[in-house]
Order: C-alpha cells, then sequence, then structure tokens
C-alpha cells in the first residue's frame, strides 16, 4: 500500500427518522441499513465499508439520539457514543424543519472529529428560506460544511463524498480490502425480517420486538433461514400471528424476496414466535441478544 492511502472512519449520527440509514445506503450503494418510516429502526452500529485502490472508507450508521428509557435504548447510545469517539469525520443529519436542541446537540460542541452537518429531506423544503435555515444551524454548531441534501431524489448528494475524502487522514486501511461490513450475514438476515415487522405492525409491537436466527446454512442452491420473532408478552404473539397465521406469513414473504435479492440465492424461511419477557429491560436477555458484551 502506497503513502497517499486513505482510511478513516465516518460516523452518521443524528435524531431519529432523519435519514441515517437512508443515507448511508446512499453513500455505499448497497442497502445494508434497514430504513423504515418508525423512529428507533436502527439499534446497533453498522458499519458499510466502501473501498477503492487509494482509500477505504468505513461509514458507521448508528441508533437515533434520544433519552433512554429502558436498557435497551441505554445500550443504543452507547453505539452512538462509541461511534462518536472513533470518528476522523461525523456526518451528523439534522432533517428539515428540525429546530436545533440544544440538550441533543450538547455533544457535538465537544467533538474532536470535524462535523459536516448535512440538513437532509430538502425535497419536502421550498427553495425560498434555505439559507435561513443553513445560518440557524451555523449559529449554533461548529460545523465544517454544512450540505441541504435529499437522501431521496439524491439532490446535493454526490457532494457528499469529496467533502469526506478531503477530511479523511492518510492512513492504510483498517479491513481487508474485500470486506463490506462489520456485520455477519445472520445479522443481516435477522435485519431484514426486523425491517418487515417495522413496515407490517403498529404501535408497540415493532419496539417490542427482536429476531433471532436459530439456523443459517447455505448449501448449494439454497439458503436455507430459521427465525425466531421474540416479543415481550403473550398478548403480542397472536397479533405478531395474524388471523391464521396471515400476518406472519405476509412478513416471512416479504423477507423471503428481499433475503433472495440481498444474498443472491433461492431462501426458504421458516419463522416461529416466541416470548422473551420485558427482554428490552432486562441484562442478560440483551448481552444474549447482542447489545452488550
Ligand atoms: P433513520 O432513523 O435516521 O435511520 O432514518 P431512515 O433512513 O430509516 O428514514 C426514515 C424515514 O425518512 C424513511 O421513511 C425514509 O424513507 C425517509 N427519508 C429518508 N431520507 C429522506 C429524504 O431525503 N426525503 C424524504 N422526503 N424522506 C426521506
Ligand atoms: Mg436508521
Amino acid at each position: 500500500m502506497d503513502s497517499t492511502h486513505k482510511a478513516g472512519f465516518v460516523s452518521i449520527v443524528g435524531k431519529p427518522n432523519v435519514g441515517k440509514s437512508t443515507l448511508m445506503n446512499k453513500l455505499i450503494g448497497e442497502n445494508l441499513s434497514i430504513t423504515t418510516p418508525k423512529a428507533q429502526t436502527t439499534r446497533h452500529r453498522i458499519m458499510g465499508i466502501l473501498n477503492d485502490e487509494n482509500y477505504q472508507i468505513v461509514y458507521s450508521d448508528t441508533p437515533g439520539i434520544l433519552e433512554p428509557k429502558y436498557a435497551l435504548h441505554e445500550a443504543m447510545m452507547n453505539y452512538v457514543k462509541v461511534s462518536l469517539e472513533d470518528a476522523d469525520v461525523i456526518l451528523l443529519v439534522v432533517e428539515w424543519g428540525e429546530k436545533f436542541d440544544a440538550i441533543a446537540y450538547e455533544r457535538f460542541k465537544s467533538v474532536k472529529a470535524p462535523i459536516l452537518l448535512l440538513i437532509n429531506k430538502v425535497d419536502k423544503a421550498p427553495k425560498a428560506g434555505r439559507q435561513e435555515i443553513i445560518n440557524h444551524w451555523k449559529n449554533n454548531l461548529p460545523a465544517k460544511m454544512i450540505l441541504p441534501v435529499s437522501a431521496y431524489t439524491g439532490e446535493n448528494t454526490d457532494q457528499i463524498f469529496p467533502a469526506l475524502l478531503e477530511l479523511i487522514p492518510l492512513h492504510p486501511p483498517y479491513f481487508p480490502k474485500d470486506e463490506l461490513t462489520n456485520r455477519s450475514e445472520r445479522f443481516f438476515a435477522s435485519e431484514i425480517i426486523r425491517e418487515k415487522i417495522f413496515k407490517n405492525y403498529n404501535q408497540e409491537i415493532p419496539y417490542s420486538t427482536e429476531v433471532g436466527i436459530e439456523d443459517f446454512k447455505n448449501e448449494e442452491a439454497i439458503l436455507k433461514i430459521r427465525a425466531t420473532i421474540f416479543v415481550e408478552r403473550d398478548s403480542q404473539k397472536g397479533i405478531v400471528i395474524g388471523k391464521a397465521g396471515s400476518s406472519l406469513k405476509k412478513v416471512g414473504t416479504e423477507a423471503r424476496v428481499d433475503m433472495e435479492s440481498f444474498f443472491g440465492k433461492k431462501v426458504f424461511l421458516e419463522t416461529h414466535v416466541k416470548v422473551a419477557t420485558d427482554w428490552r429491560k432486562q441484562k442478560d436477555k440483551l448481552r444474549m441478544f447482542g447489545y452488550l458484551e
């Protein structure tokens, strides 16, 4: 590797639902991180690695910044904290119409890494008044650069990468050049199922649900996956399954279709529903689900 090679960590952070995961997928050109219209979809730090002969950019998608209400939230906010400490560049994502929140953004006043502030969802905004919004953020946060973008329409998103590359230091690669992520195939299988749960159920169900992959058999012509959907209470089991199994069947079919495109092969998916009482509040269960060391 020659001495002009650049490598660094770019942490994508911000409040829930502002479009962090959509942006990460756009930046790496791959649907790695699940995105849904609901807040708090992303629960882990998910790395997406962009490799080129001359650089390696390690993006981290993170859970949205919130005030922790239970142990799962605390684990989620720890991923944010660690991602900020590791970062060579911080991609702080806010959304159009959002106002500066002194408490949530306090931590950005003392971070070491340069902040590139993205004002996402400009497709929803009128052209007039843009400068005012940019000034609002400029006055409140020490951002190196502020860019209004739309992860949806792609407006200005092509300006993000060159700006990042400028700020990434000279460094040998951190990961082998054929690696695309820090997460396993099993992890992505469970995330795809979680996305379908977020899309198919309302209220507390998505937040009360966790997915475990019991079996992941990669056979020559087919990938055989057995998954368990955990809910917090017995009453939620029936809702997830639905009348004569109809809801669970829909989730399973939608997940299988996405898995086939993600893994590039035929998938056989079997799903079961189980109760893991109050798992979001219990450290031992959070550990079992991989949220704690
Ligand atoms: P996250 O919680 O910050 O990771 O947000 P997601 O990436 O999951 O996106 C939250 C919602 O906002 C989803 O419904 C996205 O489709 C939507 N979204 C993301 N980017 C844009 C954008 O540029 N414009 C609009 N209108 N919606 C967006
Ligand atoms: Mg997300």
